[in-house]
């Protein structure tokens, strides 16, 4: 079972509350969550450059990825559990224009392209618009 004392032990990090209880977010809501979000819901309980720092670890540590979407705001998502070691972002994002959530769809990988040369890639995003599962 995915928890996030086990998420964070496998990442070799210490268990805080507030790591704890931001990693419970991305574990209920299943989705990518911006600073704002995560600070909506927490911010009775700790100060926004807590939750700043916090992320600012989990993406140090690869335990969370960034996520592109037309919002404007940096969201974040977490990362595939089953392999933590050995996990590629490079898969398709879906924003839904219904609910506005965005999602990783880790099954389906992002295809391979080929920069002129000279050019160097560095990350690549594909962000899919269209109407999720549930708002179908
Ligand atoms: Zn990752
Ligand atoms: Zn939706
Ligand atoms: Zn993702």
């Amino acid at each position: 079972m995915v928890t996030p004392d086990s998420i964070l032990l496998s990442h070799k990090l210490r268990v805080t509350d507030c790591r704890v209880d931001i990693i419970h977010q991305f574990l209920d809501k299943q989705v990518a969550l911006a600073h704002a979000d995560l600070e909506d819901t927490l911010n009775n309980k700790f100060d926004r450059v807590t939750i700043y720092r916090t992320l600012k670890t989990f993406l140090d540590k690869d335990l969370i990825h960034k996520v592109l979407d037309d919002s404007g705001a940096t969201k974040y998502a977490l990362c595939s559990q089953d392999d933590h070691h050995d996990h590629s972002h490079e898969h398709v994002h879906f924003k839904c224009e219904i609910c506005g959530e965005t999602t990783c769809l880790e099954s389906i990988s992002l295809p391979a392209i080929k920069l002129p040369t000279g050019f160097l890639k560095k990350e690549m995003n594909l962000l899919v618009q269209g109407i999720c599962e549930k708002c179908h």
